[in-house]
């Protein structure tokens, strides 16, 4: 018997067949608290077309996003008015009356650029008002209709937009609601969140702020989480528990604030509204690429999504918005039927409880004679072993498939089908926890080596505390549902009913972090394994008892009985490594990249105009072979040249120069003053450009700037030699307007970019084999030319 079995209990538990009952009793168990959690982190089935029209439908949504996503759709493009026009007609069918909000916005100042310079963009947002009956406040559904240049958005965002049409018909279906609903379909959410902050801070419906759904999707499947919530979300997490299908944890919000990802709630949140972001983020391979097309979208995700945005909406229409705000924020996670939440203000005590509960536990097994202090403290410090090796290896497998399968390394987040490797991490986890137990739990016993789990799960919970409050359920309640658990295990001493005891403190574990494990395998991806196997080592130490009973009696046998003990000590983690083989080799089979699954590569071509010189630049790490011919010196920086590039170094190769007209920068009035000049230049494209950009020399010394009619930041500068810049996302063919104050004295120099999207017009340039795909990124295919002038 493992932990805190007396030795009544041991002896009870000494026979085989009898241990060999309490761990199959066990087992099934804790598969059952699995078989539970899980389906609570699962989207529900997708509704066909001719559900009843109170409900979402995600089969009527889904003809919104073939709409919408018919192909890309890039802010300022002509090829956004399409889907633009598609979401007012839709909305007008419904008997609203939407707007659009016609723009110039600047970025956030927060936000870290796309390039080098601030980000503006010339928005065109939708606006429709549902006007309440006697409102408290507003209610603003939000999502962008825009897409990246590298593909069509089937998901990102064309899902969040249908979601929000579908939602729109089903409320205006049935009767109004008290409080106002705004829908907001945001454009340049993917050049620089400008259409979300055009909307705080320009539109007369923002004004007095109010509740956000935000609706998002980094990847093709999964369930619909909830991932992130502004400020004092008490109040709105007891709501949100009310959503059709409530999947979401606080500890998401730690989580997402350590990823360089933004939203349009970014914008929302700083402006002081309240509100829920959520978004499905499995099958992230496609993220940003020509391959995020309606097809690949799974329409499950589509109707959580839905679902969710529909009963929030509903359940928040009738409440007094206002009051929403009180109270601080809250801990909340998914358990089999709901949402389980509480306050914020139980993390520390509850965190201190285990730990105390632990404590208490590690005092009666020694006690007991179950286990001495210096054993506790040698397991205490030897259970780190599993914790550490086990994310550091699953890192290791990660590298080892990207050697066997090169066209992996550009892929950001995840493979196609990543299933088999994540099968992989986990059995890598236990083979790395069943050896490390199998090797000890002679010397230092069953008892010690649980309690030690235990404190680790407990301390863990209490830095979590400190550091991350709205994680600390994650290994905190695991270690008081434990200690509780041992402790009266310890006092029954008795071997059945003590396993069955410890089984189902060991639950606790399973329904916490199994869910959790299933959230945050596509939140990180294989990129990051090693948090996987993290939380499965977690999760392991939650289970030791129960992996104790997986192993012979301990201690007795002499001679051939120690040594047969000893050969069925190693079979669990023989049959852990077997599974970790099989899954990766699985993995492998399954997930091979071919036309449609294609390697994605970085590539784009540069012309300065200046010398008349092009290059071809790739961001790639390890490129292609495809790839490789363009780009074959040594990477560096391009910023002299390039200045809305940043510091970031590129490889690079000669190409033949394309006769491109370069951008226009002409002087449209001056004047000097008290040892200051200030200019105004207008910067045109010559062709149909996707952004401009403008750096000024950084001798320059900018005191303060205006682009198309907006005052900008000008503390921000490219490095080397240039200073300030920007970078204007569809910019109007009439041109940017540009007013700069700087040091009078000296001609000023500016270095003027334009770019556009698509290669496979250009000199030299060779089609890409069909597996070879693009990488999703703001310069991937993209051409640029740029030239400098000086006034
Ligand atoms: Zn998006």
């Amino acid at each position: 018997m493992g932990v805190p079995g007396t030795e009544a209990a041991d002896r009870a538990l000494t026979r085989p067949a009898r241990r060999g009952w309490a761990a199959l009793v066990a087992i099934l168990i804790l598969a059952g608290a699995g078989a539970l959690s899980v389906p609570a982190v699962q989207p529900p089935d997708a509704r066909p077309a001719d559900a009843p029209a109170a409900q979402f439908s995600a089969g009527r949504a889904y003809e919104h996003v073939k709409a919408i996503a018919a192909t890309q759709h890039v802010t300022g493009s002509a090829a956004n008015d399409a889907p633009r026009e598609h979401v007012l007609s839709a909305l007008r069918g419904l008997g609203l009356t939407p707007e659009v909000q016609d723009t110039v916005s600047v970025q956030g100042s927060d936000l870290s650029s796309s390039a080098g310079g601030i980000g503006l963009a010339r928005v065109r947002n939708v606006v429709a008002l549902w006007p309440g009956t006697a409102s408290t406040g507003r209610i603003f559904l939000v999502a962008h209709y825009d897409s990246v240049q590298t593909g069509p958005g089937g998901n990102d965002d064309a899902a969040g937009t249908s979601a929000i049409l579908e939602t729109a018909r089903a409320l205006t279906s049935g009767p109004r609601l008290r409080n106002d609903v705004v829908l907001v379909l945001t454009d340049a959410e993917e050049a620089c969140l400008c259409g979300a902050k055009a909307f705080v801070d320009q539109h007369p419906l923002a004004r007095d702020g109010g509740v956000v759904l935000n609706l998002e999707a980094r990847g093709s499947s999964g369930p619909a989480i909830m991932f992130e919530t502004a400020a004092r979300n008490a109040g709105l997490v007891d709501v949100f528990g009310h959503a059709a299908h409530p999947v979401g944890t606080s500890f998401a919000v730690e989580v997402y604030r350590l990823l360089p990802n933004d939203t349009d709630f970014t914008a929302f949140r700083e402006k002081g509204f309240t509100g829920l972001n959520s978004a499905y983020i499995d099958g992230a391979a496609v993220y940003h690429t020509p391959l995020d097309t309606p097809a690949v979208m799974n329409r499950d995700s589509l109707q959580h999504l839905g679902d969710n945005v529909l009963s929030l909406t509903r359940e928040l229409g009738d409440r007094d918005l206002p009051a929403l705000r009180s109270g601080g924020d809250a801990t909340y996670f998914p358990v089999p039927g709901g949402l389980l939440h509480y306050p914020g203000s139980w993390t520390w005590p509850l965190a201190l409880l285990a730990l105390a509960a632990v404590l208490a536990l590690a005092v009666l097994a020694r006690r007991r004679g179950l286990a001495t202090a210096p054993r506790q403290i040698a397991a205490f410090g030897l259970t780190l072993v599993p914790v550490l090796a086990a994310p550091v290896l699953a890192q290791l497998l990660w590298a080892l498939m990207k050697i066997i399968r090169p066209g992996y390394a550009e892929m950001p987040i995840d493979p196609y089908r990543p299933w088999g490797y994540r099968l992989a991490v986990v059995a890598l986890t236990a083979a790395v926890v069943f050896a490390w137990y199998a090797l000890l739990r002679r010397r230092i016993g069953p008892a010690a080596l649980a309690v030690a789990g235990l404190l680790w799960l407990a301390l863990l919970g209490v830095v979590l505390a400190a550091l991350a409050p709205g994680g600390s359920y994650l290994t905190a309640l695991p270690a008081l549902a434990g200690a509780l658990a041992g402790i009266l295990a310890v006092v029954l001493r008795r071997g059945f009913p003590a396993a069955l005891v410890l089984s189902l403190g060991a639950c606790a574990g399973v329904v916490i972090l199994l869910p959790t494990l299933v959230m945050f395998f596509p939140a990180l991806g294989m990129n990051l394994a090693g948090s996987g196997a993290f939380i499965v080592a977690l999760l392991a130490l939650a289970l030791l008892p129960i992996v104790d009973l997986l192993h012979p009696e301990a201690g007795g046998q002499r001679g051939t009985g120690a040594l047969r003990a000893r050969r069925r000590g190693a079979l669990p983690t023989l049959v852990a490594i077997v599974a970790m083989i099989v899954a990766a080799a699985v993995g492998l089979s399954v997930d091979r990249l071919d036309t449609a699954h294609p390697a994605p590569t970085h590539l784009m071509y540069a012309l300065d105009a200046d010398t008349g010189q092009a290059r071809w630049l790739s961001a790639s790490a390890t490129p292609t072979d495809w790839t490789a011919q363009y780009v074959g010196d040594k990477p560096a920086t391009v910023t002299d040249s390039l200045p809305a590039f940043g510091p970031e170094e590129l490889l690079s190769g000669p190409a033949q120069p394309a006769g491109l007209p370069a951008p226009v920068v002409t002087k449209t009035s001056d004047t000097t003053g008290a040892g200051v000049r200030t200019i105004a230049l207008r910067l045109t494209p010559q062709r149909p450009a996707r952004l401009v950009t403008l750096h000024v020399a950084a001798d320059a010394q900018v005191t303060s700037a205006t682009v198309g009619g907006r005052q900008v930041p000008v503390d921000r500068t490219a490095g080397g030699a240039w200073g300030f810049g920007f970078v204007f996302h569809g910019p109007p063919p009439a041109g940017v307007d540009v007013v700069l104050t700087v040091r009078a004295g000296t001609p000023l120099r500016v270095r003027a970019m334009d770019a556009s999207d698509g290669l496979s017009a250009l000199p030299g340039f060779r089609e890409r084999p069909a597996d070879v795909g693009v990488v999703g990124s703001h310069s991937s295919e993209m051409l640029a030319v740029a030239q400098t002038y000086t006034f």
